[in-house]
C-alpha cells in the first residue's frame, strides 16, 4: 500500500471516521467502534480520524492498528498539549484549530462515517452533510444508527423534506443510516469497491463534483 506525501494511499480507500471523545460512552458504542477499526485494518483500508485515543476514537484508532491498517489522526495542538492524541499512529497531523482540523480530515479522505458522538461529532457530520449536499464533498456519508442514536436526526431530514428545504432524493443519496454495525460494514464493502480505483470504477462517481 503506497502513500503519497499528503498521508494518502495510492491504492485504498481512506475512511473518515467521526465520534465521540468521551471515555464513558456506552460499551455496545466502543464495541461499535472496535469492529469497525478491525474491519478497517483487515481490509486493507486506512482510517482518518481526529487523532485522540479516547472514548470511541481512540477504540476506532487502536482498533484499526492492531488489525494491521494505517491510521491518520489530524489533532489540534491544544488537544496534543492536553494529552489526549494517539501517539502510535501512521501519522499525526497536527494541526493549529479545529476549522484547519476538519478541513485536512476531509481532504484526507474518500469516504465519510458518522459513529455515535457529542456535539463535536454533530458539528463535524453537519458540515459533511452541508457539503454533500452542495456538491463540495462527493457523498454519501454513512451513519451508525445503533440502537436509534441517529433517529432524531433521520427525523429532522424527513421534516426538511417536507418543508422542502431539501429534496428526498439528496436526503436518499446523500445520507446512507445502517442499523447494525454489520450493515454498516456491508454498506463500506460496497462503497469501497466503487472508490477504489484499481477496480476501475470513478473514485467520484458523480464526475462533476469538485472538491473544494
Ligand atoms: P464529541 O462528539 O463532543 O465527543 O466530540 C468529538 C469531537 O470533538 C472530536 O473531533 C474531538 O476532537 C473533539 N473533542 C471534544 N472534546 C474532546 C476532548 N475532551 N478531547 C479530545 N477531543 C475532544
Amino acid at each position: 500500500m503506497g502513500t503519497n506525501e499528503q498521508g494518502k494511499g495510492t491504492d485504498d480507500v481512506n475512511i473518515a471516521v467521526y465520534c465521540g471523545s468521551s471515555p464513558l460512552a456506552l460499551e455496545p458504542l466502543k464495541e461499535a467502534a472496535r469492529q469497525l477499526g478491525t474491519w478497517i485494518g483487515k481490509s486493507g483500508h486506512a482510517l482518518v480520524y481526529g487523532g485522540s485515543s479516547i472514548g470511541l476514537m481512540g477504540e476506532v484508532s487502536a482498533s484499526t492498528l492492531s488489525a494491521g491498517g494505517e491510521v491518520f489522526g489530524v489533532e489540534p495542538q491544544f488537544f496534543i498539549d492536553a494529552g489526549v492524541a494517539q501517539h502510535d499512529l501512521t501519522r499525526l497531523y497536527v494541526v493549529q484549530t479545529m476549522e484547519e482540523r476538519k478541513a485536512l480530515m476531509i481532504e484526507l479522505a474518500d469516504v465519510f462515517v458518522a459513529l455515535p458522538g457529542g456535539v463535536g461529532t454533530l458539528e463535524e457530520i453537519s458540515e459533511i452533510m452541508s457539503r454533500i449536499r452542495l456538491q463540495m464533498t462527493p457523498g454519501p456519508c454513512y451513519f451508525l444508527d445503533l440502537d436509534g442514536f441517529y433517529e432524531g436526526l433521520r427525523s429532522l431530514l424527513r421534516r426538511m423534506v417536507k418543508a422542502r428545504f431539501i429534496e428526498e432524493e439528496h436526503v436518499d443519496r446523500g445520507f446512507i443510516f445502517a442499523d447494525t454495525t454489520r450493515e454498516l460494514i456491508a454498506l463500506l464493502e460496497m462503497r469501497s469497491a466503487e472508490a477504489c480505483p484499481a477496480c476501475g470504477y470513478p473514485v467520484v462517481p458523480e464526475s462533476n463534483i469538485a472538491r473544494g
